[in-house]
């Protein structure tokens, strides 16, 4: 009897696997090519004024719409694009459809993209980043280029320069997901960082019992450093109204999040613009 639930235990695991492999196979070999055969595609989330509502800029987020595949999510591309040298391609890609898009849109508005460490390790990475806001003419401080702290890892020293160049530019920084995986002041204080964007990890945080009383939320702490280090501060995966109220109350000027407006294509997105953003006087 026993041997029999180890043999089904088996067979589900190696089904597992299979489905694993098969499934990673098939990732390797639609994905090279995918940006010159226009199947990428970018969906944008609003950043807006935690105080008034106000749209202030959004977040630039890759699809892959895969004819074989159907739509293919970063979590699961960015590994698979890694490990085969492809990023590159499709970072570009990224960069040059993220340009395109903001020179259309209202010029106080700024676009975020995302970027992974070996992108921005790519010794041409800032003179192409400098290429494109020419090609585009657009105004350098409307484009920022994300980093993820969890992975800011062993090579800090160059994501410390090719941060520094881009900012040299006038393009604004900002790290990712800070404390999804740790909370480091260290990255606080060493990164060349203008924007700091609070995981929701720490957003959902309700602090912990300490000396028989409540210490302050994490997210009060985080914060307040970012902002005495001059850093803008944006709580993101804020999926309630309580959350909402929390990171206001933490002293966050900004938020992104399910609670506040889902990433949507572009159509949609300017549409969203054009019904909450107030005209200029
Ligand atoms: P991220 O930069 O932290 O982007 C936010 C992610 O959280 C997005 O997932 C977004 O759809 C999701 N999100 C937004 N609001 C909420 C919320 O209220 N609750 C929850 N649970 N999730 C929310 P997405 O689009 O699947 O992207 C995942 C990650 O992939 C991004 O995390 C970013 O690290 C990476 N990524 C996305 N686009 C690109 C890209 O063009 N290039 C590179 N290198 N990385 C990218
Ligand atoms: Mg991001
Ligand atoms: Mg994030
Ligand atoms: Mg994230």
């Amino acid at each position: 009897r026993a041997g029999q639930l180890g043999r089904n235990r088996i067979e589900w695991y190696d089904a597992y696997l299979e489905e694993q492999l098969v499934r990673r196979m098939d990732l390797e070999r639609e994905l090279p090519g995918a940006a010159s055969r226009g199947e990428l595609d970018l969906v944008y989330q609003p950043v807006l004024g935690l105080h008034d509502g106000q749209p202030v800029g959004a977040e630039a987020l890759l699809r892959w719409r895969s004819p074989a595949l159907g739509t293919v999510l970063p979590s699961e591309l960015l590994p698979v694009a890694e490990d085969l040298g492809v990023i590159g391609e499709i970072g570009q890609w990224v960069l040059q459809q993220s340009c395109r898009q903001l020179a259309s849109w209202d010029p106080r508005l700024w676009l975020s993209v995302n970027v992974s460490p070996i992108e921005l390790a790519a010794p041409d990475f800032v003179s192409q980043v400098a290429a494109t806001l020419v090609t585009n003419r657009l105004a350098p401080e409307r484009l920022v280029i994300e980093i993820a702290e969890g992975r800011v890892g062993a090579d800090t020293p160059t994501v410390v320069t090719q941060l520094a160049g881009l900012r040299a530019l006038g393009v604004r920084t900002a790290l990712d997901d800070f404390g999804a995986a740790q909370a480091s002041l260290a990255h606080l204080r060493r990164l060349p960082i203008d924007i700091l964007k609070v995981d929701r990890a720490l957003v959902g945080e309700q602090g912990t019992r300490q000396n028989g009383g409540i210490a302050k939320p994490l997210i009060d702490v985080v914060v307040s450093v970012g902002r005495r280090l001059g850093m803008e501060i944006i709580a993101e995966g804020l999926e309630s109204g309580a959350q909402i109220e929390q990171a206001r109350a933490a002293g966050c000027q900004l938020g992104q999040g399910f609670a506040l407006a889902h990433p949507a294509p572009a159509e949609r997105f300017e549409a969203f613009l054009a019904e909450r953003l107030t005209q200029p006087n």
